[in-house]
């Protein structure tokens, strides 16, 4: 079944740093927009900590979404000029997906929520669920827009976003290992966090892409392209997403999080100010209207009250999250070093500090590009180069470069603590305990740490 809604007598644009203009020519897609879900994006900060390392990334879910909307309106019209389809079953494009495609980019990330990563560790909260039910449930304007086109338009968008969709075409061009969503999210992060990598070259890969019979191919003259978004993508991974200070601002929101709701469930008064829109998920029991009140503003305005709560460590986490007083970190080796860092975290308990909330053990891994293993558990769509003749070869095949890295996982698992903890202190309490502190984090630094 296919979707159609009218276009708008004169598009309307949308000024964007990264791509220039984002051109909208449905009224639908105006619509879903201006629906107050979407809108709330404007208010939810696309890389969550990064801006205390990077200060210029201020940007926010809503332009990601817009990019992506925009990346993908470009590729439909790239396919429907140069690969339309004549016959139903000849892998070319049948620009009656357009809509669809189109719907699905804008709207892929519509159920973030604030600091997405901490936030769902503590509540349990899930942003790919909560954008499924944005879309189906009758509750939200998001839902009432899609559902105008057709009653079946939103369970199809939804199953785009889901990758449930049967068309491979469609549900590739919003996700796969070189889709509209990661190819919008890597410049627009290096734009904004002002860092030299992460760019390339855009405009190439989206002339070399071409659909097939599988899915989405790119031409054979296109590699070098491809391969530079791949580079892009682990620099970004090692260089901002996984960002150690980051990750150490991130661990004290999580602890931030984790004893606010510890105490509602504890003490009888638990907070002097009530934090009202957080009730029904302390509770563990929230509705889609609740989670739709969240924003980055809720939460610091919260934070800020806690600061003069009267228990300790809620106030004092509050403050180091604040007044960005991030936990420092050291890396460790999965294996041979638990015992190690089993010792340092029973040193900062010895310290004075509850380990609960002064500890915390990271691990960020990311895959660059992995080919298709049939039998490992996530299938991965490999992103396959299309040679004249029409026979495809799978990228790292080509591609020393990329077989350099396929297949191969990247970061490392850190022990976060306190800062201070590696000042010296004048009338250390703990003298000797915090001594041998700081000889296990030497020996720990000089340890060579290898990618797993
Ligand atoms: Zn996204």
């Amino acid at each position: 079944m296919y979707f159609d809604s009218p276009e708008l007598p004169r598009e309307k644009v949308f000024r964007d740093p990264i791509h220039d203009h984002i051109h909208v020519q449905h009224q639908l897609i105006l619509d879903l927009i201006n629906t107050k879900e979407f809108q709330r994006l404007r208010r939810i900060k696309q890389t969550g900590t990064s801006l205390f390392i990077f200060h210029g990334a201020e940007h926010t879910r809503f332009g990601h979404s817009l990019g992506v909307y925009e990346t993908a309106r470009r590729i439909c019209d790239q396919f429907q000029r140069n690969y339309p389809s004549q016959s139903p079953d000849d892998g070319l494009w049948d620009d009656r997906n357009r809509l669809l495609v189109l719907c699905a980019a804008l709207l892929h990330d519509i159920g973030h929520g604030p600091y997405s990563h901490a936030f769902e560790k503590i509540f349990n909260t899930n942003h790919e669920a909560i954008s499924i039910q944005i879309i189906t449930s009758p509750e939200t304007e998001v839902n009432r827009v899609l559902a105008s086109v057709h009653p079946d338009f939103p369970a199809a968008v939804a199953s785009v976003i889901e990758k449930t969709y049967p068309n491979p075409q469609v549900v590739q061009l919003i996700s796969s290992q070189i889709d509209a969503d990661r190819m919008d999210y890597l410049i627009r992060d290096a734009y904004y966090t002002g860092v030299n990598y992460g760019r390339f070259d855009l405009a190439r890969i989206l002339r070399v892409m071409r659909p097939h019979r599988g899915g989405i191919a790119f031409h054979f003259s296109g590699m070098h392209a491809v391969e530079d978004y791949i580079l892009s993508r682990y620099q970004m991974y090692m260089q901002v997403y996984f960002h150690p200070v980051s990750r150490g601002v991130e661990a004290i929101l999580s602890h931030l999080l984790e004893r606010a709701s510890y105490n509602y469930g504890h003490f009888e008064h638990p907070l002097k100010h009530s934090a009202t829109l957080l009730v029904p998920f302390f509770e563990k029991n929230w509705t889609l209207s609740d989670y739709l009140r969240l924003d980055d503003g809720v939460l610091t305005t919260y934070f800020l009250h806690w600061l003069d709560e009267d228990d300790p460590v809620l106030s004092d986490l509050a403050r180091r999250f604040l007044h960005r007083k991030p936990f420092k970190s050291v890396a460790y080796h999965n294996e041979t070093d638990q015992a190690r860092v089993d010792r340092m975290i029973h040193l900062v308990e010895a310290m004075g500090y509850n380990p609960d909330y002064y500890t915390s053990l990271n691990s960020s891994y990311d895959l660059p590009y992995d080919f298709y293993r049939p039998h490992q558990k996530t299938k991965r769509t490999q992103i396959e180069l299309v040679e004249s003749d029409g026979t495809l070869t799978e990228l790292a095949q080509a591609s020393q470069i990329v077989n350099a890295i396929a297949g191969k996982t990247w970061g490392d698992h850190r022990l976060y603590f306190p800062h201070e903890l590696l000042k010296d202190q004048p009338d250390d309490l703990f003298k000797e305990i915090h001594q041998e502190f700081l000889a296990l984090y030497q020996e720990l630094r000089q340890l060579q740490i290898t990618p797993e």
